[in-house]
């Protein structure tokens, strides 16, 4: 079966002011790929996938989810935002409702779900994320990494196409990253599509299908994580994984 990828990127140029950020990105995530994008700071990395549901805007190329092209038209971006679920370093729950009500935001105000199915579906989510008992608690009660499975239950319980990460474990203290890296890496083995900004080399390597260079605005390399890790062809990609390795 020759599916369309689930997202599409072609001759991505974005500008802010004079600075030129991406330079003709063209990248493809296939259904249930694991992409990571991984790169040095001020790379990109972070524009480019908010470019894929509209947090920033663009000047030049296209984006297509699902075939679907994402442009400025407000009811467009409102549905497109529906089916791309997006988890960032900082969780932004909201600090004035509990953990269920964080997840049945989306499926109540977006989707238009009754109050008691939302809860249905959202109590299965925060059960994949291991939060079950929690659904009471307040933000402000939880470690960064029950936080950030909330976050992530949040996004599912959208039941978006394909779930974008920046960065997920950055802000956390180390001994927390794990829980959510263990959380993304069953959601990877139950065929979510994902597109992964990390630092986390070991996950990369272990949960990706593909792994993306970016340098300054380009994707300059990409290939499977052993090929990237192992032997990356360009000398840029080298001096960049010796730092970090
Ligand atoms: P990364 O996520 O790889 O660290 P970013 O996408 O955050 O990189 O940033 C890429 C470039 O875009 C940097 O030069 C950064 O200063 C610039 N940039 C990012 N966001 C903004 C913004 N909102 N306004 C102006 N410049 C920005
Ligand atoms: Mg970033």
């Amino acid at each position: 079966m020759n599916q369309d990828p689930v997202i599409e990127i072609s001759g991505l140029n974005k500008w802010f002011g004079d600075n030129h950020v991406l330079k003709g990105i063209d990248l493809d995530v296939e259904d249930s790929e694991v992409l990571c994008v991984i790169g040095a700071s001020g790379s990109g990395k972070s524009t480019l996938l908010r470019c894929v549901n509209y947090l920033e805007t663009f000047q030049e190329g296209s984006v297509k989810i699902k075939g679907w092209e994402v442009t400025g038209d407000e009811k467009r971006i409102n549905k497109l935002r529906a089916r791309v679920g997006m988890v960032f370093q900082h969780f932004n729950l909201f600090p004035h409702m509990t953990v269920l009500g964080n997840v049945i935001e989306g499926p109540t105000q977006v989707r238009g779900m009754k109050k008691k199915d939302a809860k249905d579906l959202g109590r299965l989510f925060l059960e994949k994320v291991g939060l079950s008992d929690k659904e009471d608690a307040y933000p402000n009660l939880l470690s960064g990494g029950q936080k950030q499975r909330v976050a992530i239950a949040r996004a599912l319980a959208m039941e978006p196409d394909v779930m974008l990460f920046d960065e997920p474990t950055s802000a956390l203290d180390p001994e927390l990253v794990g829980e959510v890296l263990t959380v993304m890496k069953e959601l990877a083995e139950d065929g979510m599509t994902m597109m992964i900004v990390t630092h986390e080399m070991g996950f990369a390597r272990e949960v990706a299908d593909t792994v993306a260079f970016m340098d300054e605005g380009v994707i300059l390399e990409k290939d499977a994580p052993s090929a990237m890790f192992d032997m990356p062809a360009e000398p840029r990609t080298q001096e960049f994984l010796s730092q970090i390795l």
